[in-house]
């Protein structure tokens, strides 16, 4: 809804406050079922919404791991209804690499620094503080809108958005979701860009067992030695090449980024663009190459039982992610030609997660989508809009299975460049400026104003 400017600092200023105090309740969660509390934030939300005219619900998971949903109901049953999802975990830290403590929620100059400040805590607080403001207010839409404050997105959704999307849609059913992440701004000579996501890959984790004959290891010579053949089977994943598929989503991601002309020829050229990867600075070389590749990452590795017994058996966990359209088909196949018919002959192979894996998307033909285009040009007159892809998976993905088209947005200040926006995720000092705080709230009070009409 429309705000004057003094309403807008007001409601920054209460964006902050929360913000400060969500990244204080140090909901960290590491993967394992005891970890995250994020009761602590869901209590938090809570309190604040409490009274706003809302429908308030607390969704218990696991004792510690609750979830809130609130909602705001609308004058029209049957006009769409949107969700501001944001998860109220975050991952764990480094203390060592900080300049300050992370969970302090210290505000230090124009910037809130803490674990969570732009993943996603900020995003989270700002849709409270919109959905708070416009419940509050004499303000109704035709349809609902729908507040989700989620747990354990940093741990694949099993005490959040995975079983509470399947057991209680009757609490959260909607039409449309908006999420992390997007918004960072590129300003050039020739106007704005600003990307937001509208896909993420698929992940696909295979488990390979790779076999051999057990012997006595006094005796090496012509055994079948399982650890010899799986780091042979290791060394051909790392050197596979799958190709570079360049695509709209890549496209788009490769001309935000604002390259000069010959290195963006070359990105967007599948037979030059690992030669332009190769010379780039690695974390941004990483995030486009994950970006238009399906991606092999040998990360666990077992075998072998006794010093001196030939090892039998090597089980090894590969983290693939796949691009949109892939399925656990294309997976076999990469594997065939990474490691080759003969190796693959004393190899068994098995998914890791039984989760559905493929990747999702939606499209942009949708009135969410115009009304974040028009809403984005409130505050950068001019700018062009484009969908992109993150690599890594967020809780948008239970929604688009489920058919209901989902944004990663938000709208940050033009002093974060999309390259640092990236590197703070899961990184040492995570922050955010206040003015991104003002315009990402804004922007879910413009998007209210333009979706129903
Ligand atoms: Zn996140």
């Amino acid at each position: 809804m429309a705000v004057d400017d003094r309403t807008l600092d007001t409601l920054t200023e209460e964006n902050a406050e929360l913000l400060q105090a969500m990244i204080r309740n140090k909901c960290v969660n590491d993967g394992t079922p005891e970890s995250g509390h994020e009761t602590r934030n869901a209590n938090l939300l809570r309190d604040e919404l409490e009274g706003c005219g809302a429908d308030i619900e607390i969704l218990p998971v696991l004792p510690g791991r609750d979830s809130i949903v609130a909602r705001l109901p609308g004058t029209d049953p049957d006009a769409p209804k949107l969700m501001l999802m944001g998860h109220t975990d975050v991952v764990p830290v480094s203390p060592e690499g900080w300049k300050v403590d992370p969970f302090a929620g210290e505000r230090i100059g124009n910037e809130i620094w803490g674990r969570g400040a732009v993943d996603m805590l900020n995003v989270t607080s700002s849709m409270a503080v919109a959905f708070r403001h416009i419940a509050k207010s004499e303000t109704r839409y035709p349809g609902d809108i729908v507040y989700f404050g989620v747990a354990d997105e940093e741990a694949g959704g099993v005490y959040g958005a995975s079983p509470l999307v399947e057991e209680r849609w009757d609490a959260l059913h909607c039409d449309y979701v908006l999420t992390e992440y997007g918004g960072s701004p590129l300003v050039s000579d020739d106007g704005v860009i600003v990307l937001l996501t509208t896909a993420e890959k698929g992940a696909d984790a295979q488990r390979l067992t790779i076999s051999g004959e057990p012997g006595h290891g006094s005796m090496p010579y012509r055994t079948d030695n399982a650890i010899a053949k799986a780091a042979e089977v290791v060394r051909r994943i790392e050197a596979y090449d799958p190709g570079a598929r360049i695509d709209d989503l890549f496209t788009s991601r490769v001309k935000a980024q604002n390259f000069d002309a010959e290195t963006e020829a070359k990105l967007l050229d599948p037979g030059r663009i690992n030669e332009a990867l190769a010379e780039m600075e690695p974390t941004l070389a990483r995030n486009l190459h994950s970006c238009c590749h399906t991606s092999f990452s040998n990360n666990i590795i077992g075998g072998g039982t006794k010093i001196n017994t030939i090892p039998d058996k090597v089980v090894l966990e590969v983290d693939i992610r796949i691009l949109p359209g892939e399925t656990s088909e294309d997976v076999r196949q990469h594997l065939l030609d990474a490691i080759g018919p003969e190796l693959m002959g004393s190899i068994e192979i098995e998914a890791i997660f039984d989760e559905e894996s493929g990747s999702t998307q939606s499209g942009t033909d949708t009135p969410l989508w115009g009304a974040l285009v028009d809403s984005i040009q409130m505050t950068y007159p001019g700018a062009k809009v484009l969908p992109s892809m993150v690599t890594g998976g967020t809780d948008a993905r239970f929604f688009r299975r489920k058919g209901v088209p989902s944004y990663g947005a938000g709208l940050l200040s033009s002093d974060i460049s999309l390259g640092e926006f990236m590197s703070r995720f899961h990184g040492h000092n995570e922050r955010i400026d206040i003015e991104s705080l003002r315009l990402t709230t804004k922007l879910w009070l413009d998007v209210c104003d333009r979706l129903w009409v």
